[in-house]
């Protein structure tokens, strides 16, 4: 998920890798490493932490000598799915020979049975992560060839990658590949620089091989003879990148905002990745393990969190009390910290927090232990403060989230809590063809957020009538009522719109009174239970003159000729509907923010990881 780069050529390496990773720097990462081949040798830095100390490291332990000779090298920065973000754990990993070294981005899913397979071969690791599992293998399959080792070493592998390796024992050479992870190859004057972003490529050159998945290449200072996995060559055409520098490290998206609201079809299917039982209709939820006594005794659920985390909470509770039969509540953490909650043995705390350093939520999950309360997490950044406290929990592999409003963590917030409600449901009341399902839906939610994402034109264009706005009212109602919480907020955090979110029931006791031409509403009336209602509240606002954007479900043959301005969302089931609805709506806030010249990115007064009360 996070930054690979790779050099060789005829100028110094290392100067170029550690430019390269903090091109790279950007994306979030929580550690960096970087290998050099010399005259035979492999030489490896790597440390938890900055770019910046690893380039202190590297000129105090690397002598000019190797510093200036070495023309081959490869260089990582690591955002931690597989143990916690230590030296040790930092890539490059080296094989059982130490000469081989290998970096990775992406998830090794049969990780743990080969590495059963190789310890029973007498390997021996020192990492907890899966990449190292994948250098070993390679190193084993290594005969002296090593596109054949890579090439034989992919096949036993399940799951996402983007490689780069190099050997002491080849000179001038190194093997990349891809499945799942970007990866691309530029092509200078007698140099190549391989890179997992062309923000890491294009001030050394513009043109570029974009490799395609299960392409295997070997990379010489000429250029790169690309293989597919059986090792039979394959053509790719060489492009001409015309980004400008500061646009690419968006990967072309004028914000990270916009990038990361459209990287949630990845980010979801990264978010479920070998975690459906497709055989028991059930979810597997590794960091999720309860005896059956522990399962047996929970009586209630109580989901602790904030802001963005908290409006996904409470969609969350519709699922554990739909699908598990338990009853659940939702406390903001804060609340629940202060108040000397009522909190015990049969209580299964939920705490979400994506960047896992919440304050208020951390301490919210403290009282819940000191109670004796069951506590797991749902956390996006590994190895976070609210992750390792908790011990138990679920992280959502939904990849760096740099936009300060949160866009794709929300979303896969929702479908791990609808995974989970799935788990505890298998356990209590739901039958296996109810829980194959849920599997089903879930399966569905990455190609439904693509159908949704194709109305960013028209988004776009509703965006640019209601952008002058100076207030804005948000209703929804049932599941649709914590989503109309998250878009106001989004509004006001990115646009500096005033927003409110409210129940569609709650509008006429007060705030209607607001309602005037001048004050917009936008009405979540997609087909979920109390549409018809909803469709009621419209007419309440309409006779007040508000101007009304409706969000509603595509085809619904339901819907009442008055709407006029519409955003369409594709037809689901009522549970995955908070998904699709939320996207529309980040994709408006986006866009009535940029039209506003509003500093997308960085709102004023806000911070990505609120570490303070
Ligand atoms: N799964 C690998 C790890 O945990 C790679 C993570 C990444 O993409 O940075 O080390």
């Amino acid at each position: 998920m996070c930054g690979i780069i790779g050099y060789v050529g005829h100028r110094p390496a290392a100067e170029i890798l550690i430019n390269g990773l903090r091109r790279l720097e950007y994306r979030g990462y929580d550690s960096a490493g970087i290998a050099l081949i010399d005259n035979g040798r492999l030489n490896i830095l790597k440390n938890a932490g900055k770019v910046n100390l690893l380039a202190e490291r590297m000129r105090a332990s690397w002598n000019a000598e190797l510093l200036n000779r070495a023309t081959l090298g490869i260089a990582h920065t690591r955002w931690a799915t597989h143990g916690p973000p230590t030296e040790v754990n930092a890539h490059p990993h080296t094989d059982q020979t130490g000469r081989l070294a290998l970096v990775h981005n992406g998830i090794i899913e049969n990780y743990a049975s080969l590495r059963r397979q190789l310890e029973g071969r007498g390997h021996k690791f020192l990492s907890q992560t899966d990449t190292e599992v994948l250098a070993h293998l390679i190193g084993e399959f290594y005969k002296g060839d090593l596109v054949d080792a890579v090439c034989a070493a992919l096949k036993h592998v399940e799951g996402t990658y983007g490689i780069a390796c190099v050997s002491a024992d080849l000179p001038g050479a190194m093997v990349v590949a891809r499945k799942g992870s970007p990866l691309l190859i530029g092509v200078g004057e007698n140099e190549t620089i391989v890179a997992s972003d062309v923000s890491a490529i294009i001030s050394h050159t513009r043109q570029v091989i974009y490799l395609d998945d299960n392409d295997v290449a070997l990379v010489t200072a000429a250029g790169a003879e690309i293989r597919d996995i059986n090792n039979i060559s394959v053509s790719r055409a060489v492009a001409s990148v015309d980004w400008e520098e500061s646009a690419a490290e968006k990967g072309g998206f004028a914000h990270f905002m916009l990038k990361e609201i459209f990287e949630q079809p990845d980010a979801l299917q990264n978010t479920m990745r070998g975690r459906l039982d497709e055989e028991m209709g059930s979810a597997f939820l590794a960091g999720l393990q309860f005896t059956p006594r522990e399962m047996a005794g929970i009586r209630r659920v109580v989901i602790l969190a904030c802001g963005t985390s908290m409006h996904a909470g409470m969609v969350g509770r519709y699922f554990f009390e739909e699908l598990a039969d338990l009853p659940t509540e939702v406390e903001q953490a804060a609340e629940f910290r202060y108040r000397n909650p009522l909190i015990g043995g049969h209580d299964l705390v939920i705490a979400i927090s994506q960047s896992g350093e919440t304050a208020d939520t951390l301490a919210a999950v403290r009282e819940a232990i000191q109670k004796g309360a069951l506590v797991v997490s749902l956390c996006n950044v590994v190895g976070s403060t609210i992750a390792r406290e908790t011990g138990r929990g679920v992280y959502l592999h939904a990849g760096p989230e740099i936009g300060v409003a949160s866009t794709k963590a929300f979303t896969s917030q929702l479908l791990v809590l609808l995974m989970m409600a799935l788990k505890f449901g298998r356990s209590r009341r739901l039958s296996r063809e109810e829980g194959l399902e849920i599997c089903r839906e879930v399966r569905s939610v990455p190609g439904l957020v693509r159908e949704t994402l194709k109305q960013n034109d028209a988004i776009a264009a509703l965006a640019a009538r209601y952008a002058k706005a100076r207030d804005f009212f948000y209703i929804g109602r049932g599941l649709l009522y914590p989503v109309a919480l998250e878009g106001a907020l989004k509004l006001k955090e990115i646009s500096y719109i005033h927003a409110e979110g409210y129940h569609a029931a709650e509008l006429k006791h007060g705030p209607i009174a607001l309602l005037d031409e001048n004050v917009p509403v936008l009405a979540l009336a997609c087909d979920v239970p109390g549409k018809d209602k909803t469709f009621s509240n419209i007419q309440e606002c309409r006779a007040r003159q508000a101007p009304v954007l409706s969000v509603v479900t595509d085809g619904d043959p339901s819907l009442p000729e008055m709407l006029t301005d519409i955003i369409r969302v594709p037809p689901s089931s009522p549970r995955l509907t908070p998904i699709t609805v939320v996207v529309a709506l980040q994709l408006f806030a986006y866009h009535v923010a940029r039209i506003r010249g509003c500093p997308i990115d960085q709102p004023k007064n806000l911070a990505k990881s609120v570490t303070v009360e």
